[in-house]
């Protein structure tokens, strides 16, 4: 069986290749590894292997693994990569060093207090809805120069624009199309980031564009 740092090997190869003719740095793609379901035994292998980025996206399962972990490799980055329910955003505060689900005025508000009243800076994507679908997160397209308008008010930190395309379609005019939303919405430097791409479209991704790609079966094997 392929070792968690061979999937490692194989996933950096991966985006190495792809990085070349897009005439991009593979060091300016951050691989998150997305841990989510899987047990403490299955993600002590890939820190081992010397990963250090790792995704979540429920605040009650990153709190029962993620603090013992930490003890043992305390230069972890933990990234929370789903929905986020206001009454929590303390905790996700304390514990995630980048949250990618900031989709609504109402989290926003919850953020910045949990970030005021713990003294923790973490910077946030704006997560976008970008196939405009009904049950799914994310702020609509059209309102989003009217929220980055307010979380730059708010003054948080701003990493960039996060998306999760359709499922069941070709994900590539999505991707293009959220590299476009931060351009046109001027979001440049720290702010220019964009989360995007899974275990089946990273590649597709990474020539588009990404920054921070969220892969967990291509790492850890098909969840439970
Ligand atoms: C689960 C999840 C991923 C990882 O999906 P894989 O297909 O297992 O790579 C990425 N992003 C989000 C938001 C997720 O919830």
């Amino acid at each position: 069986m392929e070792s968690a740092a061979d999937k490692l090997d194989t996933v950096h190869a991966n985006i190495a290749r792809v990085c070349k003719p897009s005439r991009r740095k593979p060091e300016d793609v951050i691989l998150i590894a997305v841990s989510k379901t899987h047990p403490v035994e299955r993600i002590t292998p890939l820190l081992d292997a010397g990963h250090r980025v790792f995704g979540e996206n429920r605040v009650a399962e990153a709190q029962s693994k993620w603090p013992a972990l930490r003890e043992k490799y305390p230069d972890v980055e933990l990234h929370l990569i789903g929905q986020l329910q206001s009454n929590k955003a303390e905790e996700a505060v304390e514990l995630f060093d980048v949250i990618h689900s900031l989709d609504r005025p109402s989290l926003l508000k919850a953020l910045v207090k949990a970030m005021d009243k713990t003294g923790r800076r973490v910077p946030c994507f704006v997560q976008v809805n970008i196939g405009d679908e009904e049950q799914k997160g994310g702020c609509p397209i059209a309102g989003l120069p009217e929220f980055l308008a307010k979380v730059r008010e708010a003054g948080i930190p701003l990493a960039g624009l996060m998306c999760l395309p359709p499922s069941g379609t070709e994900p590539a005019p999505f991707f293009a199309f959220l590299a476009k939303l931060s351009k046109g919405n001027g979001l440049a430097d720290e702010a220019a980031g964009l989360s995007m791409g899974m275990s089946g479209d990273y590649e597709t991704a990474v020539q588009l564009g990404a920054t921070h790609i969220r892969v967990g079966t291509a790492l850890f094997g098909a969840r439970g």
